[in-house]
């Protein structure tokens, strides 16, 4: 049996080879910092402008709901559950108990699965996700809070872009105006 070969580690000599993978890593980051066509988001001052239709915060609408409670029990998070609330029946005047459903946005994963399954289209999405909130209690609405659309700060004071792939350039991203146009 032939004996085997003999491996050789190669140590790195000097400074610069033992701290030569962070000073490449350095030049790349410095190389895209000044390239003018780098793509990256300069969020909050720039922000995704999301398509319609896309799967964002959650909103109520009470009179529409027939408190079936099929939202609350298809959620894969526990993020939806019904809360009981006193109403005054519309034909016999007096005060009964209905359900409606409240969200946990700790929890939400934002599947939409609710608004989807929803037989009186009771639930819709807003086009964003970004959203704020400074506490943990601040997540979960109550049933006033869950049939208003939450305020979009970033909406207000951040410029909305989207990104395109170039065939040329890749990954582009352009100026969108906030009422819908697209500029370069
Ligand atoms: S979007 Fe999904 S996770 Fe969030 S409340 Fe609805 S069903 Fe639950
Ligand atoms: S699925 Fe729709 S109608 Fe049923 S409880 Fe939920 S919001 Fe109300």
């Amino acid at each position: 049996m032939p004996p085997r070969p003999v491996e050789k580690h190669v140590h790195p000599r000097g400074i610069f080879s033992r701290f030569k993978g962070n000073l490449e890593a350095i030049a790349i980051g410095v190389k895209y910092f000044f390239d003018p066509k780098r793509s990256t988001l300069i969020y909050p001052k720039e922000y995704i402008k999301l398509r319609e239709g896309y799967r964002g915060f959650i909103v109520l609408v009470k009179n529409k709901c027939i408190s079936c409670s099929s939202c609350a029990r298809i959620c894969p998070a526990a993020a939806m559950k019904m809360v009981k609330v006193p109403v005054t029946d519309p034909k016999t005047g007096k005060q009964r108990i209905k359900k409606f459903p409240v969200i946990n946005y700790n929890r939400c994963i934002f599947c939409g699965y609710c608004v989807d399954v929803c037989p009186t289209e009771a639930l819709y999405h807003v086009p964003y996700h970004d959203i704020v909130y400074e506490s943990m209690e601040e997540a979960v609405t109550d049933l006033e809070s869950f049939q208003k659309e939450p305020e979009y700060k970033t909406a207000k004071e951040g410029l909305p872009v989207r990104y395109i792939v170039d065939e040329v350039k890749g990954l582009v991203k352009i100026r969108v105006k906030k009422e819908g146009g697209e500029k370069k």
